[in-house]
Formats: structure tokens, C-alpha cells, sequence
């Protein structure tokens, strides 16, 4: 993924400033930062060294708001006021939410809102990491310039918007969201091939995930997605925690004899599953030696072969679920160019074998699957603020340099599309004809800021043909500039009560560097006002031609209605106008001018309208006309 990132005009003295970029995984149990530094993506820890943040936040007595691992905890002493796993919750209303509307003392919170304190609390561990935090007196001497945050490949609209109202809130300028797939796929450089089709295998503590991509142009597309929201590492811990606690020994004391496990002792055992579950992923043997609260114990000896027997369901269900996105995405498993593997649970070897097994082919997994999606959004923030490595050749657009729109009467541009706008983008606008009878239209596509065409750089022209002759302005004309996310423009016209059609593909970048894009910049700005007063005088220029026309057209017509001094008086306030719109130099000329004209044919218009009206009524009685009309 390359882009051309443009400098303001005054704004570009150091074009060689670092800005400061953070990549966000914002997790339904683990949140992480990222940025790049020294070229090199990197995981941001706090001060004790840990990169992830759980994603819980706990409302205190006073209403603060506490993030990370003591909100965690708080959930056994303060539960009412903690809130975990608010991601699966993003997008929607509070009515729809009794948990978190119903949240402790502290009021109602919406999911935006409880994601927000998380996301500060990430901004705040990258401001300190990156020397952009406020200084003893406060003030800030850097400030992160962008953020992408990524969101499930699955996220609607209304939970991407939520994501975006939520970095807002948390005073995060948001670069762009980006899927959590593409994000794992641009970390393994695999947005650096020319296409290929990815497989990104994410199985997380909670949720299971897999997407597969397409990669072209430089460009990622979600063929298909499938996932379980209740399927993760957590359930990997639960065949461990139920095999265990069928084990579990009476301790000293008599009284321990019961079957069931009292609350204190669930927990503990829980803990105990998940760290025997871990360790067997680098051991083949794990000794459990464990004593529980109760004093009630589990000493066993468990396998890695014995663990894999009893969770391979689950994975089964996983593979199953994968097998049903390759169908989705209309391909079979060998055809995959690539598979990642992303989310703690991945370091299971029996996933990674069950996985190479279907594929045919080893999966990514050099680097931290817990990491991999922060890293790759840190690499994109990175891009888009412009921070490019020297060398580094961006030929591939992600926001339109330079406005894109097309030749109007008098030789105006009318921007469509404007510059800055992020790709890919789209915009329709309606024009009409300009002539009675007209039956052709040129559309002349421009590139620019300058409001004068012969200012701007012309990108390809191509006519409509075939618009049924109607009078001047009856005509509609629907003009839609479309930019792919390859910065490829295509331009269509089309007269909208026939249907009639042409097109045209341009690819405005070309042949533009970045020096001469910033150069059609400077040229702008520093043309803004003579080019404010050049537009008004060509904007006079039209109307005057338009009512020269509509002029000439209705004394062809009606000349008969019109004394000859009339006629005479008009006949020499249009060659005046005409020689006006010819020299093209005084705007206020120009107004008077068409006063002037307008003036002298008043009494004509007046005649044409009483004639009008009379020839509508001829052989009519007045009280068969609806008068409501
Ligand atoms: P995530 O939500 O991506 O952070 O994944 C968390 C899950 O990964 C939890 O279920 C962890 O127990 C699991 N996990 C972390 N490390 C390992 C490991 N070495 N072996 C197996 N599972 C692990």
C-alpha cells in the first residue's frame, strides 16, 4: 500500500519531520498500541512492561473511570461497575443494552463512551512512549498526528461509526478504521505483492475469526468472513478445566468431600487450566501440581497428545468454519497465496498443524500473534501520515492531490470531486443543456485548483451524443466522477430520460510528482483572489451569452410584436453586451450591460407573455379553466 501525501502550501518547511503515527487494536479482551520507529514497527508497553491492556473498564465510587488489569480485578470485589468485552456492544443503542445502561451507581454509559476511556487510556501510554505528553507546565511540544484503528472485517457501519465517535471522544485523530485481516496481512508485507488471495485465521480468547482477502492493485478486498462469537482459547481452557476438576483429590481436611467445586476453588482451578494450556503449547508434558483454596488438590500428569484429544473438537469446528469461508469466497484451500495466523490461541501447535494440513502450506506465525494487528495498523498510520523511508517511491494515490472536475460555460471549472478527498470516492452532479436544440454536450475533465480551465491541467475530454433536442435547460445531464482505490478516475455522462451514455478512464496521477502536484497548490493559493475576480467576470460573461441568445431567439420569433425603434434599441444594447462579453475584462460592464438589455426588452417580454397567455385561451371559456392550477 503506497500513497502520495500532500503538504499544505506553507505548511511543507520540513518535509523530512517525523510525525508521530499509532496503530490501535481495539479487542474485545485485549487492547494494544503500536507506531513505527527507526522504519521498524513496534508494540508500545506501559510502565510495567506489558503491551496488552485489557479491554475492561471499572467506574470507581467517584465515577472515575480505571482501565487495564485493576478494573480486571475489580470484577470480583465491584463487578456491578466493571465492564468487559464492551466491543461486542459497539453500534448499538442503549435501549438495546440493559447491562450497560443499567451500570452501578454511575449512570448509564454507552459502548462509545466506555471505549473511549479505553482508547484514552492507550493514547496517553503512546504520548508518554513518543515524548508528545504535556510537559510540567502543560503544554505539548508534539502531538500524535493520526491514528487507524482496526475493526472486525464484519463491523457494520453503525459499529464503525461507533469506533470512530469513540477515538473522538478520546481526542484521537483517526486516520482511517482498518479491517483487523488487512491490518494482520499489511505486518507480514503482504500488501507489497503484486495480488494474491489471503487467508487470515484469527482465533482470539473469546471469539474465532477468519476472512479471506484479496489483494490487487495495492488494494485488499474482503472476498468472504466467517467466525464464532463463542468459540476461543477460553474454551480450550474449559476441556483442561473440566478434565482437572474430575481429578481433583480431597485435601487434609474431612469435611472437603464434596463434589462440587465452591466458587473459590472454580476459580483457582480455572487459572490452573489455562496455564497447563499454554505450557503445553512449548512442552509435551505438563506436571500439574495444584492446591486449591479448599486445600482439595489435582496432581496428574497431563500430555500434550491427551490435551489435543480432548479439545479437537473445537479446532475441528474451526476448520469447519474456514472451509465454509473458502466456499464463500469461491476458491479451495490450496489456491490461498498465504495464511496468517492471528490471536494468542493460535500458538496451539495443533492449530498451526490443522491449519497447514487444510492449506497445504505452512501459515505466517514469525511474528507475536497477539501483536500482529496493531503492527500492521502502526505501519498504515505510518503511510498516511507521510512518513516515508528515503528512496521510498509512492506512485499509488489514497487521497485525491489535486481536485478533479470539469469545463462549464466560459471556460470555468467546476470541481466534483475535491482535493483531499480519500479514495476510493464517488460524486454525481447534474448539468444542462446550454442551447435550444442542443443535442451534444462536451465534457472537458480538468485537475486543479484554479477556477479558470485554461489554469488547470486538462486530463481527457469526450462528448455526449444523442440528448434529444429540448430547449436550453430542459436537458438533464448526470456527470459522476468515480476514483477507484487505485486513484483511477472514470468519468460518465449520462442524459437521464434516454439513458444515452459516454464514458471516460484517466489516471490523474500520471506523469504528477509530488513537486509539481505542490506546485499546482502554490500556483492556487497564490492566485485565489484574481482568480475569485476572473471567475466572477466569466460567470457574467455566461449570463450575458445566455440572455443574448434567449434575446435573439424569441425577435427570430416574434418580431412582429416589436416597434421598430423597439427593435433598434435592443438590436444596439446586444451589440454592446456582445462586444462586452468579447473583451471579457470589467465584470460591473457586464452587469450593466445585461441591465441595460433586460431594460430595453421588457416591454418585448411582456408582449410575448399576453400572447402567450391569449393563444393558451383561444377557443377556451374562462370558467373551464382550473384556476387552482
Ligand atoms: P488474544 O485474545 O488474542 O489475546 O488471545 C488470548 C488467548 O490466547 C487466551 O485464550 C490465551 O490462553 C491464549 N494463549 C496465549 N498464549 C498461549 C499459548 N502459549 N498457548 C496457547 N494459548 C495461548
Amino acid at each position: 500500500m503506497a500513497l502520495l501525501q500532500i503538504a499544505e502550501p506553507g505548511q511543507s518547511s520540513a518535509p523530512h519531520e517525523h510525525r508521530l503515527a499509532i496503530g490501535i487494536d481495539l479487542g474485545t479482551t485485549n487492547s494494544l498500541v503500536a507506531t513505527v520507529r527507526s522504519g521498524l514497527p513496534e508494540v508500545i508497553v506501559d510502565e510495567s512492561g506489558r503491551a496488552l491492556l485489557p479491554s475492561a473498564v471499572w467506574y470507581r465510587a467517584d465515577h472515575a473511570p480505571v482501565v487495564g488489569e485493576v478494573a480486571l480485578a475489580q470484577r470480583i470485589t465491584d463487578p456491578r461497575n466493571v465492564v468487559v468485552s464492551v466491543k461486542r456492544w459497539m453500534g448499538r443503542s442503549l435501549s438495546e443494552i440493559d447491562s450497560l445502561a443499567d451500570l452501578g451507581d454511575s449512570g448509564p454509559r454507552s459502548p462509545v463512551q466506555v471505549s473511549a476511556e479505553i482508547l484514552k487510556t492507550l493514547r496517553e501510554r503512546a504520548e508518554q512512549a513518543l515524548g508528545a505528553a504535556p510537559d510540567v507546565l502543560g503544554i505539548r511540544h508534539q502531538e500524535i498526528t493520526g491514528a487507524v484503528i482496526t475493526v472486525p472485517a464484519h463491523f457494520d457501519d453503525a459499529q464503525r461509526q461507533a469506533t470512530k465517535d469513540s477515538a473522538r471522544l478520546a481526542g484521537i485523530p483517526v486516520l482511517r478504521l482498518l479491517n483487523e485481516p488487512t491490518a494482520a496481512a499489511i505486518a507480514y508485507g503482504l500488501d507489497q505483492q503484486a495480488q494474491g488471495r489471503f487467508v487470515i485465521y484469527d482465533l482470539g480468547g473469546g471469539t474465532f475469526d477468519v476472512s479471506i482477502l484479496q489483494l490487487s492493485r495495492g488494494v485488499f478486498e474482503v472476498l468472504s468472513t466467517g467466525g464464532d462469537t463463542a468459540l476461543g482459547g477460553d474454551d480450550f481452557d474449559r476441556t483442561l478445566f473440566d478434565h482437572l476438576a474430575g481429578l481433583v483429590v480431597p485435601g487434609a481436611l474431612p469435611d472437603l468431600t464434596l463434589s462440587v467445586l465452591s466458587d473459590a476453588d472454580t476459580s483457582a482451578l480455572r487459572v490452573e487450566s489455562r496455564r497447563v494450556k499454554e505450557l503445553l503449547s512449548s512442552h509435551a508434558e505438563v506436571q500439574v501440581n495444584c492446591a486449591l483454596p479448599s486445600g482439595r488438590r489435582v496432581e496428574v500428569s497431563v500430555t500434550a497428545a491427551e490435551f489435543e484429544k480432548m479439545s479437537a473438537a473445537l479446532l475441528a469446528r474451526t476448520i469447519v468454519t474456514t472451509r465454509r469461508a473458502l466456499r464463500d469466497a469461491g476458491m479451495q484451500a490450496s489456491e490461498a497465496d498465504g495464511v496468517v495466523l492471528v490471536g494468542g490461541a493460535t500458538r496451539m501447535p495443533a492449530v498451526r498443524r490443522a491449519v497447514a494440513d487444510l492449506f497445504g502450506r505452512e501459515p505466517l506465525t514469525n511474528l507475536d500473534p497477539d501483536q500482529v494487528v496493531a503492527l500492521g495498523a502502526a505501519m498504515q498510520a505510518n503511510l498516511l501520515v507521510g512518513n516515508r523511508a528515503p528512496g521510498e517511491d509512492w506512485l499509488l494515490l489514497d487521497v485525491i492531490p489535486l481536485s478533479l472536475g470539469l469545463e462549464t460555460m466560459g471556460g470555468l471549472v467546476e470541481r466534483i470531486l475535491t482535493r483531499n478527498t480519500t479514495i476510493p470516492a464517488a460524486r454525481a452532479q447534474e448539468f444542462t443543456t446550454f442551447k435550444d436544440g442542443q443535442t451534444a454536450m462536451a465534457v472537458h475533465v480538468v485537475q486543479g485548483e484554479r477556477e479558470l480551465v485554461a489554469d488547470c491541467r486538462s486530463l481527457g475530454r469526450f462528448e455526449l451524443r444523442g440528448i434529444p433536442p429540448m430547449v436550453a435547460g430542459a436537458a438533464r445531464i448526470q456527470v459522476t466522477f468515480q476514483v477507484d482505490a487505485d486513484g483511477l478516475l472514470s468519468v460518465a455522462a449520462r442524459e437521464l430520460s434516454t439513458g444515452v451514455e459516454a464514458s471516460v478512464t484517466v489516471k490523474p496521477s500520471y506523469g504528477l510528482g509530488d513537486e509539481a502536484i505542490a506546485q499546482m497548490l502554490t500556483d492556487a493559493f497564490g492566485h485565489a483572489e484574481a482568480d475569485a475576480r476572473m471567475r466572477s467576470l466569466h460567470e457574467q460573461a455566461v449570463d450575458a451569452e445566455r440572455l443574448l441568445l434567449a434575446t435573439q431567439t424569441a425577435i427570430e420569433q416574434d418580431s412582429a410584436l416589436l416597434s421598430v425603434a423597439d427593435q433598434a434599441l435592443i438590436g444596439q444594447r446586444m451589440a454592446e453586451l456582445s462586444e462586452l462579453c468579447e473583451t471579457l475584462k470589467d465584470a460591473d460592464a457586464l452587469r450593466a450591460g445585461i441591465a441595460a438589455l433586460s431594460a430595453a426588452t421588457e416591454g418585448f417580454a411582456a408582449a410575448r407573455m399576453d400572447q402567450a397567455v391569449r393563444q393558451a385561451l383561444a377557443g377556451r371559456r374562462v370558467e373551464d379553466l382550473d384556476t387552482n392550477v
